[in-house]
């Protein structure tokens, strides 16, 4: 499929295919359809012919290590579980030599309020994942990876089980794929829901049976990883993304996105809009065609803030977000973060401090406790937001929570302290107003709607 026609199918996306509350317009994710595919639908929709490509297998030559890395690199494919690394660097920091043991870990671990886009990959088409991360495992000189998936889904961890027999009974995975020299096993792994566990190294952690705690960086999973092995871990849609690139070429890729980000991304819309549900568009789309294709907001309601990037990302006024284009770049310069995709709208109905507390005691509940500034500092925010929605504010407490989250912010093994510091900052930065009128007046300035 040309970039054009994939651009096309996205403008004609008004006819989406909708499964229970979810609605995916059908592009490079092979146009996941709300049936649960089986090999014979995925082969039937030019599934595993990358792989063929890759392994010299579909008649053509095949390809080299480099020249996988360097296609991915060109494609312009940046990791789609939060942090927009460009994947085709990342896959070039494992060891040239082939000095097993190295893994891969796919992080299926998809616990960030609001994002609900890899469940739904790993239920529809599991075997997209499974290919992309043949592949990648061929150019990164792997043999053994893991998929860890995120344990309150455990009904996709069945299916994905499901999916690795099928692999495994064609061929695809095992001794020789497909009678070429490359070997490779896969296995999946479920974890038990701790939010913490989609933190690489707590989920490194985690997949060795050892409680989930973070590790120091450095060393980097690259260098020292999995059973201290160098280790690359990627996210579920990021792999899924990786064998449309093979089968259609760097370059279409990359001129689906936007700048040096390509292809498109699933967005998990979600909050006060009619129609919530995954919705994989260009790179790049304004905000607004994203919220018209997801209903618009709910009940002809004023749209009051968005949270564009998962309950970690800075909330935005809705008057920014109107400008906003979906990409890691435009939403970074407009002070938040694309994050994993998941937007929460938020309509005028809402109570900025109220929704605060939400996401604050969330942080609190997953903190793993190892560093003092997120243990002690995560509860001090969440009781201090809930005290002032309470009624029992004090004028310093927006000074304080405040400098609170500037001290967990940058002090922290990993990234969970920075997560639960920055929403605060977000809403005192743009909605300090509700803050200080419920401080004032022990009470909501939201009017109660019915
Ligand atoms: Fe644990 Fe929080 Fe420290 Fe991360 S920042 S290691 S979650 S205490």
């Amino acid at each position: 499929m040309t970039p054009q026609q994939v651009l096309s199918q996205f403008a004609a996306s008004g006819t989406q295919t909708c499964f229970h509350d979810r609605h995916i317009s059908p592009q490079i994710y092979a146009g996941l359809d709300g049936t649960n595919w089986r090999l014979k639908d995925y082969e039937a929709r030019d599934g595993y012919q990358a792989l063929r490509k890759v392994l010299g297998k579909d008649g053509g030559p095949g390809m080299t290590r480099d020249e996988l890395i360097a296609t991915i690199k060109e494609s312009g494919l940046r990791g789609r579980g939060g942090a927009g690394f460009p994947t085709g660097m990342k896959w070039s920091f494992m060891p040239k030599k082939e000095t097993p043991p190295a893994y891969v870990v796919c992080n299926s671990d998809e616990g960030e309020p609001g994002t609900f886009k890899d469940r739904d990959i790993l239920h529809y088409n599991p075997h997209i994942v499974i290919e992309g991360m043949i592949i990648g495992c061929y150019a990164m000189g792997v043999h053994v990876a893991y998929n860890y998936i995120h344990g309150e889904i455990f009904q996709v961890y069945e299916r994905f089980e499901e999916a690795l027999e099928e692999a495994r009974a064609a061929g695809y995975l095992g001794d020789h794929i497909l009678g070429s020299d490359f070997s490779f096993q896969l296995y999946a792994h479920h974890g038990f829901g701790a939010y913490i566990c989609g933190e690489e190294t707590g989920l490194l952690e985690s997949l060795e049976g050892k409680k989930g705690w973070p590790r120091f960086k450095p060393p980097f999973p690259a260098a020292v990883g999995l059973y201290g092995r160098p280790t690359t871990v990627n996210n579920t849609e990021t792999f899924a993304a990786v064998p449309w690139i093979i089968r259609n070429g760097a370059k279409p890729f990359l001129e689906i996105g936007i700048g040096n980000s390509g292809g498109t991304k699933i967005f998990s819309v979600t909050g006060d809009v009619e129609l919530p549900g995954n919705y994989e568009v260009p790179l790049g789309t304004p905000f607004p065609k994203l919220l018209e294709l997801a209903g618009g907001v709910r009940h002809g309601h004023k749209m009051k803030a968005v949270i564009p990037g998962g309950s970690s990302a800075p909330v935005l006024p809705a008057a920014i977000m109107m400008d906003i284009k979906m990409d890691f770049d435009d939403i970074a310069k407009a002070g938040s973060m694309m994050g994993s995709g998941a937007v929460i709208v938020l309509d005028e109905t809402r109570c900025m401090v109220k929704s605060l507390a939400r996401l604050s005691h969330f942080y609190m509940h997953e903190s793993c406790g190892q560093c003092t500034p997120c243990r002690e500092g995560t509860g001090w925010l969440w009781r201090m937001v809930e005290r002032i929605e309470d009624g029992g504010g004090r004028d310093v407490d927006l000074k304080m929570l405040d400098e609170i989250a500037g001290n967990i912010m940058g002090r922290t093994i990993c990234a969970l302290g920075d997560a639960a510091a920055m929403p605060v900052r977000g809403m005192l930065k743009h909605f300090r107003d509700e803050f200080q009128y419920h401080i004032d007046h022990k009470s909501c300035m939201v009017p109660e709607y019915v």
